[in-house]
């Protein structure tokens, strides 16, 4: 399946990001040899055990729900975070990455689903938050865009339209914030079960495991 992902997101001109959480390196080598370069993983230990078996020129993204105190452990090598869902995370990542000398590329997360469990923020929080952003944060942290993951559910205009709303939280932050600074472009949205439908409605960016991987146990 992965050529085909492959092929489909090249052509709509959206990066694939292979999460391949729970699956040994050997996996992920293969797929390296292919030529993709952007991995995803959602715990921290496991990407860090990952990144140092395997060739450095991979792009590890976070996609999971990330603890503050698990920051430093990723701060020197990872490429993008996209679970960013606090004021309070934002300023360990921006702290972490200073103590590196680096600089790093996060999105901010959203709840855009039905379900209670998904992580996220809200926009009224988030206009708080860049409201009062402190200045110095530009230094070491590029605000890159929004994430978000649409309800489990075989029903695609629930679907679709979360996918909808999200696009139109990243314009209405886009404008107010970020309308001078091209790096916030990205809208990390679809999976497996939704790509086609994420793409159609905005996506520039999809995380895709189980239909590359396989299932995960
Ligand atoms: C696991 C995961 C994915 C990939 O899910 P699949 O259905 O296997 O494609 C995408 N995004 C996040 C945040 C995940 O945790």
């Amino acid at each position: 399946m992965y050529k085909e992902i492959a092929e489909y997101t090249n052509t709509h001109h959206v990066k694939l990001v292979a999460v391949s959480k729970t699956k040994p390196v050997a996996d992920i080598q293969i797929l390296y040899d292919a030529g993709q370069r952007i991995f995803g993983e959602n715990k921290v230990q496991e990407m860090v055990e990952k990144y140092q078996s395997l060739p450095k020129d991979i792009q590890w993204h976070l996609i999971g729900h990330l603890q503050k105190n698990k920051v430093k452990y990723i701060a020197p090598f990872v490429s993008m975070i996209h679970s960013v869902d606090s004021a309070e995370l934002l300023d360990t990542i921006y702290k972490e990455a200073a103590k590196n000398e680096t600089k790093i590329n996060i999105l901010l997360q959203f709840h855009i689903a039905k379900e209670e469990t998904k992580f996220g923020l809200a926009i009224e929080e988030t206009t708080n938050l860049l409201d009062k952003l402190d200045p110095r944060y530009a230094n070491h942290v590029s605000f890159c865009g929004v994430m978000g993951m649409a309800s489990f559910t075989s029903d695609e205009n629930i679907i679709r339209n979360e996918f909808r709303a999200l696009k139109t939280i990243f314009q209405t932050i886009k404008n107010k914030y970020f309308s001078a600074d091209p790096s916030f472009c990205e809208i990390s949205m679809g999976m497996s079960s939704d790509y086609k439908i994420a793409i159609e409605e905005g996506s520039t960016m999809v995380r895709i495991g189980s239909a590359i991987f396989g299932h995960r146990p």
